[in-house]
């Protein structure tokens, strides 16, 4: 049930339920899901639902992932992408076949040892990840070309904001528990122009470390 096929298939639902960016396809083609969660939910990794990781945190439903990285990359080309909440470090897998370089951070020690440990493995050297709270952003290597938030905060965080650098596009689900608006917020200069394109359901974003 990990065969390339049944990878395959995942990848066409997606493309026939609107996912439209070749590359993104591609990359999720090239991406083995199943290598980012336990062994024992190997066989349902090509499902297109989101997984539990462990802390009470899940994998993004694929769908979700191929969606978000396609409005990341319609705004041009990023060079520099940073991710809030790494979680199983599969988003950041993903985004690293399609742009140079990831920064990624995740709050939870556990999970951030674990990812790093698997992208390691699968030799993925242009990202960079950091225990670290994401309402922090990464300000050293800021300003980012795009930023993609994969835990739920209740507004747009003022850091994140901050590091998006001119003609940058910033991707997050805002809003409360069960239910946000997938928003987009595009940098030109000093104005920020933010528009929702979808009803999502991520985990929330927490304050600090564990
Ligand atoms: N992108 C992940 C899915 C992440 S689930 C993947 O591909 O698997 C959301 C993750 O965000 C969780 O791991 C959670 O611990 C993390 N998170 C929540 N609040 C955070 C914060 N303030 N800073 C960094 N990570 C955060």
């Amino acid at each position: 049930m990990t065969s390339q096929r049944t990878q395959d298939r995942l990848v066409d639902a997606l493309a026939r339920q609107g996912v439209g960016d070749g590359r993104v396809l591609s990359a999720l083609r090239e991406v083995p899901r199943h290598l980012f969660v336990d062994e024992a939910l190997a066989s349902r990794a090509y499902e297109n639902t989101p997984l539990p990781i462990g802390e009470g945190q899940t994998i993004s439903q694929p769908w979700v992932v191929a969606r978000m990285t396609e409005l990341l990359l319609e705004a041009g080309d990023p060079q520099r992408v940073l991710e809030i909440g790494t979680g199983s470090g599969y988003q950041a897998a993903v985004l690293a076949r399609l742009v140079p370089q990831v920064y990624t951070v995740e709050r939870l020690g556990s999970l951030m040892c674990k990812a790093r440990e698997r992208l390691r493995r699968a030799q993925l050297t242009n990202i960079r990840i950091r225990h670290g709270d994401g309402f922090e952003g990464w300000p050293a290597h800021a300003p980012y070309d795009g930023i993609l938030v994969t835990a739920a905060p209740e507004a747009l965080p003022e850091a994140l904001l901050e590091q998006l650098g001119d003609g940058g596009r910033l991707v997050a689900p805002v809003g409360g528990a069960g239910y946000q608006e997938l928003t987009v917020v595009d940098r030109d200069g000093v104005h920020l122009r933010q528009r929702r394109v979808a009803g999502v359901s991520f985990v929330p974003m927490r304050q600090g470390c564990a």
